[in-house]
């Protein structure tokens, strides 16, 4: 391969190119410092300005102030599924969660072994084509909190509106869609979401979470699984991943400069039009996983008239240099991921791909 594809992966996924530009020019002198980012101490002033600006920027594309942190962690999103309930479960409360996929249900079984959990509502039974929706929302009588998946990556359906539940904080895992469009970010108190998706490189978790929940949390949980920790340190209680956490203050710039939310929320859902057009404009050759009210931004799943033709659809597509379609296991078919680094003109690619496939074999 001598030039770079048009990456669908679902994650980790295609970074911007200026991005990786970016970050190959400064490789071997970082900021005059005459050494790599690699190479740096996380106690250097080189780095603590890197990991100021990717907090505040972060902050500035969702609209937050100072109620709010932005921590750097490590352990993937699923750690988060854990240290969720070790920091909120506390005894007689009721941890809710909302199934809409497999990342839910996975953060429910962490849950499970911390306290006591309820399903407030799930769509498991229609093989998770849809969000639940509001009027389905059953909660327990006393919840710690509310966790929801905003984007289900291996179904490819995402929250159109967000709900919110009163004084109970509102807790998400948003690894495949964070920051693709603008939302009200004041109405959870805590997001999460693993880096290698929409954000960065994997090994590198980010947790916005809102500050009068660092306070009353249980002393038994270990330092380094308390958020408290993370927060009174600026991420900086231990050795942090340190070139994730540059490559996402990288990104963000990007975002930034690409118009933020409103200007990345526009790109992404034209980017989805084309693809989702071709699915629904193929009589049927093409069928969608998720129902259209559900349907995601980030990952298109579909399906097409028997197996045979989705692998051939997958080898002729990586031939044509579109990486990464492959579905998911529990959905089979197509997954295209588009997230906020894939190009229009690789959607564009992908839509004319569809329709050729389909004319050469429909
Ligand atoms: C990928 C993904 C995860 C898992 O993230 P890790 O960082 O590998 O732990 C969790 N939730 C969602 C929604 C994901 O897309």
């Amino acid at each position: 391969m001598t030039t770079r594809i048009h990456n669908f992966n679902a994650g980790p996924a295609a970074l911007p190119l200026e991005v990786l530009q970016e970050a190959q020019a400064e490789l071997l002198n970082f900021n005059d410092t005459g050494m790599s980012i690699l190479e740096i101490s996380h106690r250097s002033k080189a780095y603590e300005e890197v990991n100021a600006e990717a907090e505040a920027t972060m902050k500035e594309l969702l609209g937050l102030g100072d109620d709010y942190r932005v921590l750097f962690l490590q352990g993937g999103a699923s750690l988060q599924f854990a240290m969720i309930p070790m920091n909120f479960l506390t005894p007689g409360k009721t941890a809710d969660y909302i199934l809409s996929g497999s990342w839910s249900e996975k953060a429910l079984k962490e849950a499970k072994l911390i306290g006591q959990t309820h399903v407030a509502a799930t769509t498991a039974e229609e093989n998770y084509k849809r969000i639940p929706s509001l009027s389905e929302i059953q909660l327990s009588s006393n919840p710690a909190y509310v966790h929801i998946t905003s984007n289900n990556t291996i179904f490819g359906t995402q929250w159109a509106e967000f709900p919110t539940f009163g004084d109970i904080p509102l807790m998400t895992d948003m690894s495949s869609d964070i920051l693709c469009r603008p939302f009200d970010a004041s109405k959870f108190a805590l997001i999460y979401a693993g880096a290698q998706k929409n954000l960065g490189p994997s090994g590198v978790t980010v947790v916005i979470i809102r500050k009068d929940l660092l306070e009353n949390n249980p002393k038994t949980i270990p330092t380094m699984l308390r958020y408290e920790t993370h927060a009174k340190n600026d991420s900086l209680y231990n050795t942090p991943p340190s070139f994730g956490v540059y490559m996402i203050s990288r990104v963000l710039r990007w975002i930034k400069a690409n118009g933020g939310l409103a200007g990345i929320g526009e790109h992404n859902t034209a980017k989805a039009k084309l693809i989702y057009d071709a699915i629904d404009q193929s009589g049927g050759y093409y069928r969608g996983h998720a129902e259209p009210g559900s349907r995601s931004i980030m990952n298109i799943t579909f399906r097409l008239p028997n197996e045979d033709l989705e692998k051939a659809f997958a080898a002729e597509a990586a031939k044509a240099g579109l990486g990464g379609l492959k579905g998911h296991r529990s959905v089979g078919g197509l997954r295209a991921s588009v997230y906020n680094a894939m190009t229009r003109e690789g959607c564009q690619a992908l839509r004319d791909f569809m329709l050729e496939f389909q004319r050469k074999n429909g």
